[in-house]
C-alpha cells in the first residue's frame, strides 16, 4: 500500500465547478498524479462544529449545495461517491483516542467544500468520501492535532484533504473580475505562508504557521475568519511530525482568492 501525501486544497469561489481557470485545469489532473486513495477524509471549511469535531457516517452522503446567487447549472450537480461507515469508525475512533470527543453525524452529506474539488479530482465518484468538520472559533493548533490523530490513515490508502482557501475575504471578494490584478495585500500574506510551508516543517517554521495571525503579513484581512485556512492545520497536521510541504499549485482569482494547493509528506 503506498503511502498518500496530505493534500490543502483551496476550494475558491462554487464557480470552480465549472468555469473554467488554471486551479481548475490543476485539479482535474490532480487525481491522476495520486495513488488511487482507497477512501478520502475532507476537513472542508464549510462544516463547522463546536467544541468537539464531527464525523460524518452516511453510507450515501447527498450532494449539499451550500451557497447562494450562483447559476442554476450548480445546483443541479450531483456527487454521488458513495461513503465509508466503517472508514469513518476508524476516523472517529482515532481522533478519541487523541483526545478529542467525537460526535458521529449519521445523515451529513458532502458540502461544496468536498464535493466541487473531489468531482474535479474523481469524477467518476467511485472513491468513498467521508467529512470530519472543523470548530468554530478553533486554533490552528487544535486542527493541526486533529489532522495528527489521522496520520497512521496515509498508510492505508487513505487520502486526508483540508478543503479551505489560502486567503478568503468575501467582503473583497464582490464584484471583482475573475480576472482582476491580484491585490498587494493578498499577494504578500501568500508569499509569507509559502515561505514556511514549503519545505521542511521544522519546529520554527510550524510555530510561525500556527501563529500566523500574529506573524503574517495582513492576516487578518486575507482571513476575517478563518474557517477557510484552519484546514490547512489539518492537513498539516496528517502528514505527521517531520513532514516536508510542497506546494502544487498557486494561481489567483478575483483579484484576492489564492488557489494555491500544498501537498504535505
Ligand atoms: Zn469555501
Amino acid at each position: 500500500m503506498t503511502t498518500l501525501p496530505s493534500l490543502f486544497i483551496s476550494h475558491g469561489s462554487p464557480m470552480l465547478a465549472i468555469q473554467d481557470s488554471p486551479a481548475r485545469r490543476f485539479l482535474m489532473e490532480l487525481g491522476e498524479s495520486l495513488p488511487r486513495p482507497t477512501a478520502v477524509v475532507v476537513f472542508s471549511a464549510h462544516w463547522e462544529t463546536i467544541g468537539n469535531p464531527a464525523v460524518s457516517f452516511a453510507a450515501r452522503p447527498e450532494t449539499i449545495h451550500d451557497f447562494g446567487g450562483f447559476p442554476a447549472a450548480l445546483f443541479d450537480i450531483r456527487y454521488p461517491a458513495p461513503g465509508e461507515p466503517d472508514v469513518a469508525a476508524r476516523v472517529a475512533a482515532l481522533l478519541e483516542q487523541a483526545g478529542h470527543g467525537v460526535r458521529r453525524s449519521p445523515d451529513r452529506g458532502l458540502d461544496h467544500g468536498a464535493w466541487v474539488p473531489l468531482r474535479l479530482m474523481y469524477p467518476d465518484a467511485d472513491i468513498p468520501v467521508l467529512q470530519v468538520s472543523i470548530l468554530r472559533g478553533g486554533t490552528p493548533a487544535a486542527h493541526e492535532s486533529l489532522g495528527r490523530a489521522l496520520s497512521g490513515l496515509r498508510e492505508e490508502g487513505v487520502l486526508v484533504i483540508g478543503s479551505g482557501s489560502l486567503t478568503h475575504n468575501l467582503y473583497e471578494f464582490r464584484g471583482q473580475g475573475m480576472d482582476a490584478p491580484v491585490q498587494p495585500w493578498v499577494s504578500e500574506f501568500g508569499a509569507w505562508m509559502h515561505e514556511r510551508l514549503h519545505g521542511q516543517l521544522h519546529e520554527e517554521r510550524r510555530q510561525a504557521l500556527l501563529d500566523y495571525r500574529r506573524k503574517a503579513p495582513h492576516a487578518e484581512r486575507n482571513h476575517p475568519a478563518d474557517d477557510h485556512l484552519l484546514p490547512l492545520f489539518a492537513a498539516m497536521g496528517a502528514a505527521g511530525a517531520g513532514a516536508r510541504g510542497e506546494r502544487l499549485h498557486s494561481s489567483y482569482e478575483y483579484g484576492v482568492l489564492a488557489m494555491d494547493v500544498y501537498a504535505f509528506a
